[in-house]
């Protein structure tokens, strides 16, 4: 009926920011290409909104790696303490996850770390290694300025951490004190990975095609294998060391921090920034990433609510009108409804404390799931069909770790095709789920660097 077109096209009118041409991925391609030379350059100005952090990380794994090392995981949902004994192919890992209290995450530096070596050294007296030399890799999920493989200085925290006396310091000799305060044990800080390299290095072990790696959990981030000659930043004296190429941390959640990622923002995307902690602060993630997606998916029902083309009658205080309080493992949920009983969808309804909703609302919140989703993919697609552009190999595989892709149910199909589309003609690819980056990735880290040594 006419009544019904005309509240589709409503929708379509509120909803249309997120259905982009190829053109607008295309366009989003050659922005972030400048962005990664701007970024390798030496010289920078403040324009520059890409760190593209060396990471002094010259080599993937061989397969050869063996001994056996602790790595620590801090920076993602949980903080872990690991041992992980290498020997070939063969891979033992054992470990245990502690809890980071909200009062250390907003204390001080020498709390924090503290505290992790506190758990480092429990860890050690249960696993009886408290003789054992133990190379450490330390896989640290902020952007660090690198000055050496085990030389990282914090340049800001993200993700709800503000321990005070952090930024501008090297975290590998904060925890070097700290554990010289406290245990017992020979433990050796080897290197640092932020969680992007390490789930390159994890995948990289079992599959020499490997050259990039990218996040898509809290956050998204993404780091590849780049030629020295093209890394400006880097020390001229070195240039001629063996390999040359270093793993380049590219910082990429920050694209469009600029503003030149505006032409494909939309109104819920600047209202999702607004209310941020870091407001015009990692915008490309902001349009990606797990702990945004489902804020965004809320913005839009709450606008079609408000605008009474969604849901006939809700209280004003019920959970949907909520910041913060539409989980993206929803958005997950929601899309993975196929038939018309909208078992999830309903569920998530409930949830969100919605009554008297109809098959129809179910619809439009699963439509309105689909196309924040679709983007977010679309646009990972963009940025590493950018980086297999440019690494311009016959074929790549791309390490992937993070919840979004992980349990997603379209995430993968959505990214290949999207890939497929942008590409250039003849490159292959694979997309692989990396298994325990931020262990054995940290892990096998440590291992080429005692290799190269
Ligand atoms: P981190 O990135 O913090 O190391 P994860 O990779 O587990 O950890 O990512 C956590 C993020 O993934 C959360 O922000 C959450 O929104 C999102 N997430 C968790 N479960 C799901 C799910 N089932 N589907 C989609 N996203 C999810």
């Amino acid at each position: 009926t006419n009544e019904q077109l005309s509240k589709y096209e409503k929708i379509e009118a509120i909803v249309k920011g997120f259905k982009l041409p190829a053109a607008a991925y295309k366009r989003a391609m050659t922005l972030l290409n400048q962005e990664l030379n701007n970024g390798l350059k030496s010289q920078k100005s403040n324009a520059t909104v890409l760190s593209m952090f060396p990471t002094f990380v010259r080599s993937t794994p061989d397969g050869s790696e063996k001994g056996e090392f602790l790595a620590l995981d801090l920076g993602g949902t949980n903080f872990r303490v690991l041992l992980v004994r290498l020997n070939g192919q063969e891979i033992d890992i054992q470990s245990k996850t502690y809890l980071i209290p909200q009062t250390i995450m907003l204390g001080t530096g020498t709390q924090l770390f503290d505290h992790i070596a506190e758990c480092i050294g429990k860890f050690v007296a249960e696993h009886d290694l408290i003789s054992h030399q133990l190379p450490l890799g330390f896989t640290f999920s902020f952007p660090c300025h690198q000055e050496g493989l085990a030389k990282a200085k914090l340049s800001h925290w993200t993700k709800g951490f503000r321990c005070e006396g952090v930024v501008g310091e090297d975290i590998c000799q904060l925890l070097h004190e700290a554990l010289k305060r406290r245990t017992n044990c020979k433990v050796e800080i080897v290197a640092v990975v932020n969680d992007a390299v390490g789930t390159l290095m994890s995948a990289a072990h079992g599959d020499r095609n490997c050259e990039i790696g990218i996040i898509l959990g809290t956050g998204c981030n993404a780091c590849y294998m780049e030629r020295l000659d093209n890394v400006h930043t880097w020390n001229k004296e070195e240039k001629d060391f063996q390999p040359k190429q270093v793993i380049i941390n590219t910082e990429w959640g920050a694209f469009g921090d600029n503003g030149c990622l505006d032409f494909m923002r939309t109104e819920f995307d600047r209202e999702v920034d607004t209310f941020s902690v870091n407001p015009s602060k990692q915008t490309h993630e902001k349009m990606i990433s797990g702990m945004y997606m489902g804020e965004i998916v809320r913005l839009v029902l709450e606008r079609l609510t408000h605008d009474q083309l969604l849901f006939r009658s809700v209280d004003r205080e019920c959970a949907l009108f909520e910041r913060g309080r539409f989980y993206t493992k929803y958005v997950s949920e929601i899309e993975s409804d196929t038939d018309e009983f909208f078992r999830h969808t309903k569920q998530v309804l409930d949830d969100m404390q919605v009554e008297n909703y109809t098959t129809e609302d179910c619809k439009i919140v699963k439509y309105v799931c689909t196309l924040v989703s679709a983007r977010a993919a679309f646009l990972a697609a963009a940025g590493l069909s950018t980086l297999i552009n440019r690494l311009n190999k016959q074929d790549m595989t791309i390490a992937v770790d993070g919840s979004l892709y992980r349990f997603h149910p379209r995430f993968h199909n959505l990214m290949c095709l999207k890939i497929k589309e942008l590409v250039k003609p003849g490159l292959k690819f694979r997309l692989s789920l990396s298994h325990d980056g931020s262990g054995k990735g940290a892990a096998l880290t440590a291992a080429v660097s005692l290799r190269l040594r």
